[in-house]
Formats: C-alpha cells, sequence, structure tokens
C-alpha cells in the first residue's frame, strides 16, 4: 500500500512540476520575444537615411549607433544595398518573411534558429521613404535566446525541485500511510480478540461493521459447531449405551444354554433332569430370537423412509381390543372400549398396530387379577388406562427409555426386554405426537397419546 501511495504520488506531483515548467518557459519565452520586438520597433524607428547612407557603411555606422545590432539595409525590391555583418552575402532579401511583411504592410517581424541550437535571431524589417521619394527597408536584427536553450537551462533546477519532490512524496507517503493505516491496524487487532470494535472515523465504520458481522458469525458457527459436537457425543453415548444393554441381554440366555449344554454333555443326567435342560435351552434361544427381532424393529422404525397415509384408528384400537381379548380374560382382566367411530390419523398401519398393541398388552400384563383396561380413543388423544400395579414417581420418566424394565424378572410382551414403550415414544415422535403418562403407585396408570389436533 505505502509503495504505491508512493508511486501514484510522485507520478502526479513530478508531471504537475514538468508540465508547470514547461509552460512557464514558454509563456517566458514569449514574452522575451514581445520585449525584443519592441526594442527592435524602436532600433529601426531611429533610422534616418539622411545621416546613414544605404550602403554597407551607413549599415555598419546605424550598427556601432545601436549597440552592435545587425543592420541590413534593401531596396525597394529587397535587394541588400549595405549589410553591417560582413558574412551575409545574400544579396537579395525580399523572399526572407520580415521582409515579405513590410513590403506588404510597412513592418514585419521574424524569429529564426541562428546557426546554433542555443539562439535565435530575431529580424524586425520596416519601411523607410527617402527624401527623393523612393522607398527603402531597413532590418535590424539581434540574438536571442532560444526555447530550447531556456528549456536546457532550466533543467538542473527542474532536476532538483524533482529530488525535493521525490523526498516530500516519501515523507508524505510515510505520514499518510501512518495516519491511516493505525486506525484500520488497531480496528482489526480489537477485532482479533473476538469483542465489538468501534472506530470515530466515519470512513471506517463500513469495515468496523463487517468485522463486528464477521465475529458474530464466527461466534454463531462456533457456538453450532460446539452443539453439533455435543449432540454427536450425545449419540456415540447412546449407541454405546445401546450395545451395552444388548450384550448384557443377551448374556443371560446364551450363559443359560451354555450352561445345560456342558450339563448335557458331561452326560450323568437322569431323564428329568434332561427333560428341564431341552425346556430351558429352547425357552433361552426363543428368548434370544424374540431380543433380536425386537431390536431389529426398533432400528427399522427409524430407517423408515415411508410415507404416512390416513389411517382409520377407531377400526385398528378396535381389532386390537379382539386380539388381546383372550390374554385379558386368563390374566382376569375386563376390557373397556371407549373408542369414537371414524378416528382418522395420519400415520402407518403397522405403526399403529405397535403402538396400540404395546400399551394394551402392557396395561393387561401390569394389572392386577378382577383390574380393568380402558382405551379411549376420540380426534384429540388415544388413552389407555388401567387398574393395576402402577409406576413409582422416579421411574416415570425412565419408562419410555430403551431397555428399561422395572421388575428385570419379568417377562412382557416382546420379551420384557424394555423396548416396548421407547418404540411406542419413537412412533409418537415420527408423526408428531406426544406420549405421556400419568401413574400411582399401586393404583394404576394411564398412557396418553395427544395427536396435537384442538
Ligand atoms: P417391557 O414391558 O417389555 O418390559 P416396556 O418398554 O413396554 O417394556 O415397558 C417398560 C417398563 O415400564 C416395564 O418394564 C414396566 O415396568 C413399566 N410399564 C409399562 N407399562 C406399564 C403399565 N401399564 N403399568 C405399570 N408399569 C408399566
Amino acid at each position: 500500500m505505502r509503495k504505491r501511495i508512493l508511486i501514484i504520488s510522485l507520478l502526479v506531483t513530478a508531471a504537475a512540476i514538468i508540465i508547470y515548467s514547461l509552460v512557464s518557459t514558454q509563456l517566458y519565452y514569449n514574452l522575451s520575444i514581445e520585449d525584443e520586438l519592441r526594442s527592435l520597433e524602436v532600433y529601426a524607428g531611429m533610422y534616418d537615411p539622411d545621416t546613414y547612407s544605404a550602403d554597407d557603411a551607413g549599415a555598419e555606422a546605424f550598427s556601432q549607433k545601436l549597440g552592435g545590432a545587425r543592420v541590413t539595409i534593401m531596396d525597394s525590391s529587397g535587394r541588400v544595398t549595405g549589410e553591417s555583418d560582413a558574412d551575409d552575402i545574400e544579396t537579395d532579401h525580399s523572399g526572407r518573411e520580415e521582409v515579405r511583411e513590410a513590403m506588404e504592410s510597412g513592418s514585419g517581424y521574424a524569429v529564426r534558429s541562428s546557426d546554433t541550437l542555443s539562439r535565435d535571431m530575431m529580424y524586425y524589417c520596416t519601411a523607410v521613404e527617402t527624401d527623393g521619394g523612393a522607398r527603402i527597408y531597413v532590418r535590424v536584427a539581434e540574438e536571442l535566446q532560444s526555447s530550447w536553450s531556456m528549456y536546457a537551462s532550466l533543467l538542473p533546477s527542474l532536476a532538483a525541485y524533482l529530488l525535493i519532490d521525490i523526498l516530500g512524496c516519501l515523507v508524505f507517503t510515510y505520514i499518510a500511510t501512518y495516519f491511516i493505516l493505525r486506525p484500520v491496524e488497531s480496528l482489526t487487532r480489537e477485532a482479533a480478540g473476538g469483542g465489538v470494535v468501534s472506530t470515530r472515523y466515519s470512513e471506517l465504520s463500513t469495515l468496523a461493521d463487517i468485522l463486528n458481522e464477521r465475529n458474530r458469525n464466527m461466534e454463531m458457527q462456533m457456538r453450532e459447531l460446539e452443539e453439533d459436537k455435543k449432540l454427536v457425543e450425545r449419540a456415540q453415548d447412546s449407541k454405546n449405551q445401546f450395545i451395552s444393554n444388548i450384550t448384557h441381554e443377551m448374556n443371560t440366555p446364551l450363559t443359560s444354554i451354555k450352561g445345560y449344554a456342558e450339563l448335557l454333555a458331561a452326560g450323568g443326567m437322569t431323564e428329568q433332569q434332561k427333560q428341564l435342560a431341552y425346556k430351558t435351552i429352547e425357552k433361552q434361544s426363543e428368548r434370544l430370537t424374540n431380543l433380536i427381532a425386537c431390536i431389529i424393529n426398533y432400528n427399522e422404525i427409524d430407517d423408515d423412509t415411508l410415507p404416512p397415509y390416513d389411517v382409520d384408528m377407531s377400526k385398528l384400537a378396535r381389532e386390537m381390543l379382539s386380539v388381546v381379548g383372550p390374554e385379558a380374560e386368563k390374566r382376569k382382566v375386563l376390557l373397556i372400549d371407549r373408542i369414537d367411530d371414524n378416528v382418522i390419523v395420519q400415520t402407518r398401519h403397522e405403526l399403529a398396530t405397535q403402538l396400540l398393541g404395546n400399551l394394551i398388552r402392557n396395561a393387561i400384563r401390569y394389572n392386577r387379577e378382577g383390574g380393568t383396561v380402558t382405551v379411549e380413543l376420540n380426534y384429540k388423544r388415544l388413552v389407555v388406562s388401567d387398574t393395576g400395579v402402577g409406576i413409582a414417581p422416579e421411574n416415570m420418566d425412565k419408562v419410555f427409555s430403551r431397555f428399561f424394565t422395572v421388575d428385570k424378572s419379568h417377562s412382557g410382551k416382546n420379551g420384557g426386554f424394555g423396548l416396548g414403550l421407547a418404540v411406542c415414544r419413537k412412533i409418537c415422535r415420527r408423526s408428531g405426537w406426544r406420549i405421556s403418562v400419568q401413574s400411582e403407585l399401586g393404583k394404576g396408570s394411564a398412557f396418553t397419546v395427544d395427536f396435537g389436533l384442538r
């Protein structure tokens, strides 16, 4: 930046100095020509044909009177009759510009370069009437400094001015950039510190705004990154937890199967013991198969990207009540139908079936003999309530977590892995519904699915 300012200021000032010098020299040269012309006019006016003859001697005498100015005297045709400068041998001057003008209008002048470049000759010619009535021409000439030599004499001072200009520009550039850059530098330094910056220079307010905006954006991005990082960490934790839960759930049946298989292989078991071993192995294998099916189902809900459609929830709820009828009867639980007709919701058939099945089966299984399960359905919500064991306040939040079971020994539907309500929560999230529970230990629970309609 400093270099650029220096180059530009140098170019501008140097050009200004050179142009100014050339123009003023030219003006001075023009003035000196005018001065010279005026004095030549006076000189020529001093010629008196009675005093000075029209020959070389007269010309020389007049030249001496004029202090050495060159004098040429011509007859009416422009032929030289007298000449103070003996070197000039040309005799006919009628073609010369000043002589031609004098012949036409009485007087004329011309400036011509002399032999050397440094000097010009100025000629002034005037017509003079002699006493005899003849017309002669008197020309006086003097040397004057040529414009070229004026320019040449200007060169040393021009060089000096340019040198001063370079020094001036250097100092100016340094001071200018110092004063321009200092507030910019302090602004950027402040901005790098992360705070909100301000400036008293209105020209820099846009820069301050940009820096503040950039800082704000960076802060926002950092926050987003931080949140993303936390989400990733949470997802990783949850994944690890999930794997550890699965491993734990698999461990019990596998240990049991392995133990009985070893006992059978060792031999020496009674027939009764053998039958128990076979049954246990079969039961535990089934539990393992169930566990794997449940996990696959749980994960599939996330992967499923099929679109939702209108589902007749009333019809599905009634179907589910008739499916679980025998199980309720076995457990001596009464099913109560409070289902409104034509409740249509946006979901998928298999998801709605799972939701209803898990809630109603839980209500039967965690019930008491002679208890009731009420299924209430309207366009706003589904409520499955029971008069069963209830849930302790400290477990209320946990029941929707994966692999959470209050009583590990209990083997409910889904094999009692604690995935049923986690599946329900997932289905509700996908459909934009809200699932919640209200319960009192020993009195019963009510699971509510709010469809979000008012
Ligand atoms: P599972 O029933 O397979 O154990 P769930 O996810 O369906 O898994 O239920 C998690 C836990 O929540 C159950 O173990 C049980 O302790 C509790 N629970 C669920 N439904 C009810 C209910 N209606 N009454 C009392 N407790 C319930």
